[in-house]
């Protein structure tokens, strides 16, 4: 079985002088595990399904660097063709053959996407979308969903109040209210919120973002009605629409999420999986709207290190890998495997839970069902005993994210014997918490 009592003094030496030299200690919020209230581990490598700390454990990963891993962490064909790529260097800041390749690659996969522009991450693929959504339109408002996230852009970090919609406030000091005044928040699965704030907004709104499966507030999937209304309504209101697929792009579905729920926005976003570990980020979409882009057009928008040769590699050897038949029924095979299992024996110890899957994303959460939006998760889960659980998880070599607001994340290299191993260890956990 997955026991093993975790050694971790290493990590604790290494996070206790990160603290003085990082904010918190790290590079990015959430890896620091504050919202479960354990210390986190320091990786000293990852390779398929595994990942490795300074001390030696080894945990299945559930992670897999948020998203992008999903041909298995530092897999053979995709470091072989970054070795050659390293050969003619690491950055050109001129165009490359690479970059046509990899818009290729997404044009030809992701029927809405006409044209792309590459970018070095989520956040500003999401912000340089706003920007193109407001100078095709000629509006100014945009309309996101409660527990949707976009990055760390000025307009994205608005607070979700609990009413079905609220003008925005700043969810961050930093933030000027004139930067989120023009965000307004609807609430997910829920249309009349959405018709409200078309109603009291007519003619103002730009577009709508979202999440097409949510990740960012756990693992919540949208109904068909929710993107046929959504697809709907902007049209009426001659509003662009926008899907997020920074996390389910090439994830639950070589299309993204547009083409497993055969909706098709104006614009998509993408990240994570693109860049196959690499820094990308790329947003894309109708042709007459990405021609509003310089220097093709006058919406500003440019990148030093975008298209960069080292990222188009790994994306471009990610996605040939993903293209392959079978690997969206695999990824769906061995998550529906863990996702049921761990709710069978959540259930069979006697405690609250639900979840689910698409492909190779997957969520579990400690309540009663159903989680359609954000406000459920915040309202009905447990968040202590979810915390027990992370670690547990943790302690019995397992790691999830440390939030019951992320979504999980498998890869082609999960095996049946992964999945085992994962259980075991819930077993053990979930007997005790
Ligand atoms: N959009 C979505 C849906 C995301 O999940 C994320 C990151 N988790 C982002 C945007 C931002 O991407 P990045 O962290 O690469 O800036």
């Amino acid at each position: 079985v997955a026991s093993q009592s975790l050694k971790t003094s290493e990590s604790q030496r290494v996070l206790k002088e990160a603290a003085d030299l990082m904010p918190g200690g790290v590079s990015s919020p959430v890896r620091a595990f504050k919202s479960v209230g354990g210390n986190a581990v320091v990786f000293d490598s990852v390779k398929g399904s595994k990942a490795y700390d300074i001390d030696g454990n080894e945990y299945v990963d559930y992670i897999g660097s948020w998203g992008p891993a999903i041909v298995g962490a530092a897999n053979e064909e995709v470091n072989a063709a970054l070795a050659e790529a390293l050969k003619k260097g690491t950055s050109f800041g001129a165009p490359s053959v690479l970059e046509n390749e990899l818009a290729k690659l997404v044009i030809d996969a992701v029927p809405s996407i006409e044209m792309v522009r590459f970018v070095n991450s989520g956040t500003e693929a999401c912000m340089s979308v706003v920007r193109v959504m407001r100078a095709f339109t000629e509006r100014q408002k945009i309309l996101k969903f409660s527990g949707c996230y976009h990055g760390h852009a000025d307009m994205y970090l608005v607070q979700a109040g609990s009413g079905v919609l609220t003008l925005g406030l700043p969810d961050s000091p930093g933030v000027p209210k004139a930067s989120t005044e023009t965000t307004l928040v609807a609430k997910y699965n829920d249309l009349d919120s959405v018709r409200s704030v078309f109603e009291q907004n007519k003619g103002e709104i730009a577009g709508v973002i979202l999440e097409p499966v949510v990740g960012n507030s756990g693992f919540i999937p949208p109904t068909q009605e929710f993107l046929t209304g959504l697809r709907e309504i902007t049209e009426q209101e001659g509003a662009l629409l926008c899907f997020d697929e920074v996390m389910t792009g090439f994830r639950i579905a070589y299309s993204g999420a547009q083409g497993y729920f055969g909706i098709k926005p104006d614009l998509s976003t993408f990240g994570k999986v693109i860049g196959g570990g690499l820094p990308v980020g790329a947003y894309g979409g109708r042709k007459d709207i990405m021609s509003l882009v310089a220097p093709a057009g006058p919406v500003y928008q440019a990148g030093t290190l975008s298209g960069n040769p080292l990222a188009m590699t790994a994306g471009i050897k990610t996605l040939e890998i993903m293209k392959r038949p079978g690997s969206y029924e695999y990824l769906d095979k061995i998550t529906g495997r863990l996702i049921n299992g761990l709710l069978e024996i959540g259930k069979e110890y006697g405690h609250a839970v639900c979840g689910g899957h698409i492909s190779g994303m997957w969520g579990l959460f400690f309540c009663e069902e159903p989680v359609t939006c954000f406000e459920d998760v915040k309202e009905k889960c447990d968040f202590d005993k979810f915390a027990r659980y992370h670690r547990g998880m943790l302690e019995n070599g397992i790691y999830l994210a440390p939030s019951q607001y992320e979504a999980g994340f498998t890869s082609l290299q999960h095996t049946e014997a992964d999945i085992d191993r994962t259980l075991a260890a819930a077993r053990v956990v979930m007997k005790d918490l």
